[in-house]
């Protein structure tokens, strides 16, 4: 059986206070409230990982993850955080190939290959993140856009290390639209991408592979999702900021 997975990105929200507060409500409802078997990861922005670790570490079920890491190993990077840093302060997953950082920040597919690398050698699991923008969709072409995605990023992994890893599938029309994709959209692309996979890798490491649906997903619409042969959870922007629509969205398997 492979891995369930709810990951709330907080992106660059919250101040100190406020990141303290939501993680121990979140931490609070999944020891009081029934969550199954689901793994829940929350992703601060860098100045509070340490402090928000501590709180994630006396739950079995929270785990934790950075936003970004660098590609390089040490050194003269100014600004840049190194995932020997981020194992050092009990990071355990991290985000690599959101849209916003592949369009805000120009990263490439060889970056994130590399970012990839330098996680996983680390120990630290990478969430690698793709998704079409709307043009792309419209012109019938996005199957084409992200396998073109996977390949350029992900294929060069080799065995041992795909098995680390986590794909998130975030429609860029759908990221903080309000515009989720359907389900049927949703469980059609994830389909893709594992038969992708099962070509790239094996055909029983793309089954255990857990793929995530990211976009507008809300406790509204995840149950729906969720129902899906091939969504395994999902990758949560917006209502990851608010503790009850979070772990409500936990509760939707
Ligand atoms: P959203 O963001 O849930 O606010 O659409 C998802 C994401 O960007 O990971």
């Amino acid at each position: 059986m492979r891995k369930k997975i709810v990951a709330g990105n907080w992106k660059m929200n919250k101040t100190y206070e406020e990141a303290l507060s939501l993680v121990s409500e979140i931490d609070n409802m999944l020891k009081d409230e029934a969550s199954g078997d689901v793994t829940v990861i929350v992703t601060p922005p860098f100045p509070y990982l340490q402090s928000v670790g501590k709180l994630v570490q006396g739950n079995d079920k929270l785990h934790l993850a950075a936003q970004n890491v660098s590609e390089h190993e040490s050194g003269a990077y100014t600004g840049e955080v190194s995932a020997a840093m981020l194992k050092s302060v009990g990071v355990e997953y991290v985000l690599v190939g959101h849209s916003e950082r592949r369009q805000y920040h120009h990263e490439d597919a060889q970056t994130l290959y590399k970012k990839m690398k330098a996680a996983l050698a680390q120990g630290i699991k990478p969430i690698f993140c793709c998704g079409e923008p709307l043009q792309e969709r419209d012109a019938d072409r996005h199957f084409e856009y992200v396998g073109q995605q996977l390949k350029d990023s992900i294929s060069y992994l080799s065995n041992e290390e795909f098995d680390q890893v986590v794909i998130a599938y975030e429609p860029i029309w759908a990221i903080g639209t309000g515009r989720t994709a359907s389900s049927q959209q949703a469980q059609e692309m994830h389909a893709y991408i594992r038969e992708q996979l099962s070509r790239m890798f094996d055909a029983e490491a793309a089954f255990n592979c857990t793929i995530l649906y990211g976009g507008s997903a809300n406790p509204g619409n995840a149950k729906e999702l969720f129902s899906k042969e091939d969504v395994d959870g999902g990758l949560i922007g917006g209502a990851s900021l608010k503790s009850r629509d979070f772990t409500d969205i936990v509760k939707s398997f």
